[in-house]
């Protein structure tokens, strides 16, 4: 299940719905999703299924469905498995011959393209880029050709230097940055990439969330 990336009310009837009707809800921390319980009135127990428990998990996870529960997963922010645990209970629920569905709602990446003003013919998200820059230059020449979108996930303690590093490899492309999606200084960028990483380095303080994008090779 998507939770809000930052708004609250970006929370829908639905899933409220559901979160307060299934038997148990996974959440990767439980004290962050205890806010939506605290705003929403749910009172569904809650335990934890985060990155680290995965593996040790799924079992319980898998025969609680057996037993004939309804069970929900959410995340901190955003939709589960999207750069978040999740992906591998999924997989394991389907496997095992489980009826999987997702109630649908805000994703970082999606958010951002759509209000990024660059092409949405066609996109790639890539997550979080490797943190060396070796590793990173790789990635990078081998997205070089793709005529899509592309789009990362970054922290601001790196932001500055990866869209440095995207400015190199793509100095003739536009990019753009969303930083604090939905709340209260949300703020989107859309520069050409030189241009926007100068902009970006030069301030006292990067804070917030950040999602980087940069347009395809060509432009439509
Ligand atoms: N599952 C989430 C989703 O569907 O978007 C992504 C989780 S990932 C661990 C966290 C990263 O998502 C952040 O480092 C940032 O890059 C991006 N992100 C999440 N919320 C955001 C927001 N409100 N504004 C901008 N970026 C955000």
């Amino acid at each position: 299940m998507a939770t809000p990336i930052g708004n609250l009310g970006d929370l829908s009837p639905r899933a409220i719905e559901v979160l307060s009707s299934v038997a148990v809800v996974y959440a990767e921390d439980t004290r962050v999703t205890r806010r939506l319980w605290s705003a929403f009135d749910i009172h569904t127990r809650l335990e934890r299924f985060d990155a680290a428990t995965t593996t040790r998990k799924i079992p319980e996870v898998l025969s609680r469905l057996a037993a004939g529960d309804d069970l929900a997963l959410v995340s901190d922010a955003g939709v589960p498995g999207v750069s978040d645990p999740g992906a591998p209970l999924v997989a394991a629920a389907r496997d095992a011959g489980f009826e999987v569905s997702c109630i649908p709602g805000p994703s970082a990446a999606v958010t951002a393209l759509a209000a990024s003003g660059l092409p949405t013919y066609a996109y790639y998200f890539g997550g979080f880029l490797p943190r060396k820059e070796g590793k990173r230059q790789r990635v990078l020449e081998s997205l070089a050709e793709l005529n899509a979108t592309l789009i990362f996930y970054e922290s601001p303690y790196r932001v500055v230097k990866v869209l440095e590093h995207l400015a190199r490899v793509f100095p003739e492309r536009r990019g753009a940055f969303a930083r604090e999606l939905t709340k209260k200084f949300e703020e989107i960028r859309r520069l050409p990439l030189p241009e926007l990483a100068a902009e970006l380095a030069a301030r006292e303080t990067v804070k917030g969330e950040f999602v980087l994008l940069v347009e395809p090779p060509v432009r439509p």
